[in-house]
């Protein structure tokens, strides 16, 4: 059958190049401890920052919920209405992020997606960093603007860019993440910020690896006076511990973007349940200082620990801890070895990360213990002996 050739033929393909992906089985919640083929092992490579995701919390929430609106939305919001839990999480959406407007996403792909689709034009310059997500690539060539891709973090070439082209087009966005999901270094904000006043254009900041793990109360890094992002989307899968995403701006931008956003428009409202959860993880978030602290704390002995070790850990000072490797065989031969010492933490590879940087994504969560944190360093002495 052709289809099926093309599949195996492409399958091979990835194969070969030790890109073929095949996501290990869990049988536990996702914790800093989890169950996979029947051994207990250390978790170093969940976005669970905080630890949220099997929180008590969330079972009351959602029962709650479940038996107020049931469990099916049924529809598109602008088919069969909005039911008042979503509209609820998105006063708290705007709220938490000093913003007029939230609107609430299925993912925080959708999210990404949905928005800049939403927000650009044919006569829209887009200014794109070259490590952002997928999702914000996917969605930059979804507008049919005209993208510019500039060279990570580089505010020159932003402006250099700038310069050169926005005068012939009606409107400009920077696009950025703010925490780099793959490589734990932070965006340069306040200089885009500066340069978005200078030449008109506005900032779009997806907050996904910081909203919740930073920031006073979890408010992430675009909110700030000397951010101001005009945009800004991020998930709860991740520091939330939930599901679900948003966009947050101010009304104009986020009734367009729900008037026009075709992965909103044409798809079905996440369960009442996601929503409800959701809004407990904001009371959760919200009185987690403690647990910011911890990740903090906890970060910066794993970090220094490799270092110590002789990994290549690049320079920053956050929860994500690339552990820069080369060749995606090597990544993963090193994830098969840790995994072999009870130490889970996944090999990334291209396409999700650029040819020649493969690595393993460590990530501290603030419910790892000491003894978790001297475990997995343990691990990783081994691998170097
Ligand atoms: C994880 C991630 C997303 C997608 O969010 P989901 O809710 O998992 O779909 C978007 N942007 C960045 C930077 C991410 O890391």
């Amino acid at each position: 059958m052709q289809l099926d050739e093309f599949a195996t033929a492409a399958l091979r393909e990835l194969e070969a190049g030790h890109l073929l992906r095949r996501p290990r089985s869990i049988d536990t919640s996702q914790g800093p401890e989890v169950e996979i083929e029947g051994r207990s092992v250390l978790c170093l490579c969940s976005n669970n920052y905080l630890g949220f995701a099997n929180h008590p919390r969330f079972g009351l929430a959602v029962s709650e919920a479940l038996e107020r609106c049931g469990y099916g939305a049924c529809a598109s919001r602008h088919v069969s209405g909005s039911m008042r839990v979503h509209v609820e999480l998105e006063s708290r959406i705007a709220s938490f992020l000093k913003r007029a407007r939230g609107l609430f996403f299925a993912t925080g792909y959708n999210a990404n997606l949905g928005t800049l689709q939403a927000l650009s034009g044919p006569r829209t310059l887009l200014l794109s960093d070259a490590l952002n997500h997928a999702s914000l690539i996917d969605g930059c060539r979804l507008g049919g603007g005209t993208t510019r891709v500039y060279r990570h973090l580089d505010v020159e070439h932003v402006e250099t860019l700038l310069r050169a082209e926005r005068a012939r087009h009606d409107a400009a966005l920077i696009v950025t993440e703010s925490l780099f999901s793959m490589d734990g270094d932070v965006a340069p904000l306040a200089a885009l910020r500066g340069l978005c006043d200078r030449y008109d254009a506005a900032l779009m900041v997806d907050d996904s690896h910081a909203v919740g793990a930073m920031g006073a109360h979890g408010v992430g890094l675009a909110t700030g006076a000397e951010v101001r992002a005009d945009v800004i989307t991020g998930t709860f899968g991740k520091a939330f511990g939930a599901s679900g995403a948003f966009v947050a701006g101010s009304d104009p931008v986020v009734r367009l973007i729900e008037n026009r956003a075709r992965c909103y428009i044409f798809s079905t409202a996440p369960s009442p349940v996601v929503p409800a959860a959701a809004l407990a993880a904001f009371e959760l978030v919200e009185a987690a200082d403690d647990r910011r602290a911890a990740l903090r704390e906890r970060a910066r002995t794993l970090r220094d620990g490799l270092r110590h070790l002789g990994f290549q850990v690049p320079a920053s000072d956050t929860h994500i801890i690339p552990v820069l490797l080369g060749a995606p065989d090597r990544a993963m031969e090193m994830s098969r070895q840790l995994f072999e010492r009870g130490v889970f933490v996944h090999g990334i590879r291209p396409p999700t990360v650029p040819e020649g940087t493969s690595r393993l994504r460590v990530v501290a969560m603030a419910t790892h213990s000491a003894e978790h944190i001297s475990r997995a360093l343990g691990a990783f002495g081994e691998l170097v002996r």
